[in-house]
């Protein structure tokens, strides 16, 4: 069925050093791991060494991805740079680039497609806001933030697009979604991607919680029908809680 992915989004944390002696514990706690895919996110100065340290069973993903291959776009990474750094995934519409950097959907779109074209697999977050879901407005928004993200979006696979749902208000507040909650938003976003695209694509397709998830929370999120994995800030910065992630049971 769906292959459990564990991701860890680094974020603006770590010089080269402590990535690379972070790395290289992720590697270790990866190693053996079969059942389950293991990824993160450094920042982009730390790719290259995080390649190196953490060995070939830890997957790496860029936090972001520009949809030119290269031109005049300051500040942005082109899809082929991330590939060329071994990179097989990109983030793509986290809540900080959202809320922080004024992204929309229709700029986030742009990002799929073009991480899309080039071969690397987006990962496109979603997620609504406290006064969103205080409002009852959190299924119009997500629906909002796939279909708009994902206009034109056409999908050979399952396995060419990840999505995550993250809940603005969860993520680095120590407040996580209960299971059920996430349960709850994981089955919609599941049942709008089958009206994006085929059914059995929907039905494969991995969808992450992410929000303050940890070693205490992950073996109830991840036992949910609909929750394919987890993506992790900041308990993906410390070795052994997330070594205890990856092996949720
Ligand atoms: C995130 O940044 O994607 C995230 C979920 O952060 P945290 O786990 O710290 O809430």
């Amino acid at each position: 069925m769906r292959r459990p992915l564990i991701a860890g989004n680094w974020k603006m944390h770590l010089t080269i050093p402590a990535a690379r002696a972070l790395a290289a514990a992720v590697g270790k706690a990866a190693a053996g791991v079969t059942d389950r895919d293991v990824l993160i996110a450094p920042p982009f100065t730390a790719l290259a060494a995080v390649r190196e340290a953490a060995g070939s069973g830890v997957l790496l993903a860029g936090q972001n991805v520009c949809w030119e291959e290269q031109g005049a776009f300051t500040g942005e990474i082109a899809p082929t740079m991330l590939k060329e750094l071994g990179c097989a995934m990109a983030i793509v519409g986290h809540s900080e680039r959202r809320q922080l950097f004024g992204e929309t959907n229709g700029l986030i779109n742009q990002r799929v497609a073009g991480a899309l074209k080039f071969g690397l697999i987006p990962i496109l977050c979603i997620g609504e806001t406290l006064r969103e879901r205080e409002a009852g407005t959190t299924f119009t928004v997500l629906e909002a933030q796939l279909k708009e993200g994902l206009a034109g979006v056409t999908l050979a696979s399952a396995d060419q697009l990840v999505v995550a749902y993250e809940p603005v208000w969860a993520i680095g507040t120590g407040k996580t979604a209960t299971a059920a909650q996430a349960q709850e938003v994981h089955a919609f976003v599941r049942q709008t991607l089958g009206s994006l695209f085929e059914k059995n694509i929907a039905g494969q397709m991995r969808i992450l919680y992410g929000g303050s998830v940890n070693p205490a929370n992950v073996d109830e999120l991840m036992r949910q029908a609909d929750v394919d994995g987890a993506l992790v800030g900041g308990a993906a910065l410390k070795a052994e809680s997330f070594e205890r992630i990856i092996h949720f049971q």
